[in-house]
């Protein structure tokens, strides 16, 4: 049986998609984009890791079968022509995989102009590539792809005693789809807005289910993996594909591990948990992390630095607005963090005399040590510019070059993250010993004069809130 096939409007998407591509390529003397999937990739002895297609091959075509490979011509005057190579129909294969679409029924469903083999791929290719100016592919993004992308140029010019010219340039098709995929869509966010609102269901579901289950403990006693079990649950029982990323339940001290996955610890009611989890829906991600006292109430400690984060937080999403720099919400966060670190004890007065200096001696990096943000889109942390394209880099007075970060506009969709993360030492104070806090949304930045869009709210973050959630 064939899957489902996606929608019409998000077909006619894809096509609009190729021909703005086609435009950006045009505007620069036009050539054919080669744009593979991503390859099947093997777990152990026969059993693949479970397939996710390559995000830019699916932007431009909603088609998520492994082995295929989209061939996109446009010519100067901005004319394109879409060529999808995939696997042909094989009655054999198809017992054991499932469907496959085959070239014919492909190029039909899915609205390309022409479909082949994908084993045709090295013979066809050098036909696509004789006479234009120039190929694009994406630089470094698939292992050996430069490889090919040779042959089938090497191939091209083994015809130039046919008066057959082969591209003379190349250009990384990333640097225009980055830009395109940085501005989503109203469809877009509203696939993000569906998996945001899964992922604080989950959210929910963990700390009820862990409230519940300090009460009432499982037989082996509450442990990491049974909190991510709730969240799995979550994300499948409402049609989620997968996590959008290894999950990271930390209990306690296991929280200052920035990239801890979910293992095996007990959690104990005293303890904060951490969980940064979250589902990806219909190729789009989120990513959420809530921090919550596994008994259900904050401590004393607990609760003065979760106040600090949860108000560095509605500070950096206040900054979240068009216009306004990306790197921004960070700055805004880091000196609510700085002030915390400095009322705490964290930074010592006598080596910090104020938010300020915090900053200059970079002493907050020992309790803050990653940035505040990141685009999301198809991948967590997904493409785009850093910097605002066409600004002049700036010499700083040691020498260092810096771009400007970019400015945020409407569509543009990123985390705000910020975090403490206390690890037992001498010379810190011991209540805050092991304490590791971390409160992520993901946000859309709205037009002018607009707060941005919080695409994660339903997931509880004030105290009280969380309190109040998990004493029901
Ligand atoms: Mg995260
Ligand atoms: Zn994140």
């Amino acid at each position: 049986m064939p899957p489902t096939l996606p929608d019409a409007a998000l077909l006619a998407r894809c096509k609009a998609r190729r021909d703005q591509l086609a435009r950006h390529m045009a505007a620069a003397g036009g050539g054919v984009a080669l744009l593979p999937t991503a390859p099947e990739v093997l777990r152990n002895r026969d059993v693949d890791y479970p397939y996710r297609h390559d995000s830019y091959f699916y932007y431009l075509t909603a088609f998520t079968e492994p082995q295929a490979l989209l061939a996109l011509q446009a010519n100067a005057a901005g004319q394109s022509r879409s060529v999808l190579f995939c696997r042909d129909k094989n009655a054999e294969r198809e017992i054991w995989d499932g469907y496959r679409w085959g070239p014919e029924a492909a190029r039909e469903a899915f609205g390309f102009d022409a479909a082949l083999s994908i084993d045709s791929l090295d013979a066809e290719l050098p036909k696509l590539l004789a006479d234009q100016p120039a190929v694009w592919w994406p630089f470094a993004v698939h292992k050996g792809f430069e490889t090919r992308v040779e042959g089938w140029l090497a191939a091209v010019r083994a015809q130039a005693r046919n008066a057959v010219t082969a591209p003379h340039t190349q250009h990384d098709v990333c640097a225009l789809l980055d830009d395109m995929r940085l501005f989503k869509d109203d469809d877009e966010l509203g696939v993000i807005r569906r998996a945001c609102a899964i992922s604080a269901q989950a959210h929910v579901r963990a700390m009820q289910a862990c409230a519940r289950s300090v009460r009432q403990p499982p037989p082996q006693g509450l442990r990491e993996y049974h909190l991510e079990a709730e969240l799995l649950y979550t994300f499948r029982q409402h049609g989620a594909q997968s996590p959008a990323y290894g999950s990271i339940v930390a209990a306690g001290a296991n929280a200052c591990v920035l990239h801890y996955r979910a293992g095996d610890a007990a959690v104990r009611a005293d303890d904060l948990v951490l969980i940064d989890a979250a589902c990806e829906l219909d190729g789009y991600a989120s990513d959420i992390t809530r921090t919550f006292p596994a008994g259900g109430r904050f401590s004393g400690a607990q609760r003065d630095l979760y106040a600090v984060v949860l108000a560095a937080q509605a500070a950096a999403l206040d900054a979240c607005r068009d216009g306004a720099r990306f790197t921004d919400p960070h700055d805004a966060a880091l000196r609510v963090l700085a002030q915390g670190m400095l009322d705490f004890g964290l930074v010592p007065r006598d080596t910090a005399a104020d938010v300020d200096a915090v900053l200059a001696t970079g002493a907050y990096k020992r309790f803050y040590m990653h940035r505040t943000s990141h685009w999301m889109g198809m991948d967590v942390h997904d493409c785009g510019d850093y910097a605002e394209p066409g600004q002049a880099i700036d010499i700083l007075p040691d020498g260092s070059r810096k771009r400007p970060a970019r400015i945020l506009r409407p569509g543009m969709v990123l985390t705000i993250e910020p975090g403490l993360y206390v690890r037992a030492a001498d010379d810190v104070p011991a209540a805050f010993h092991g304490i590791g806090i971390r409160i992520e949304d993901d946000v859309a930045i709205r037009a002018a004069g607009q707060p941005c869009e919080v695409l994660t709210a339903d997931a509880p973050k004030t105290i009280e809130a969380i309190e109040e959630l998990m004493r029901g």
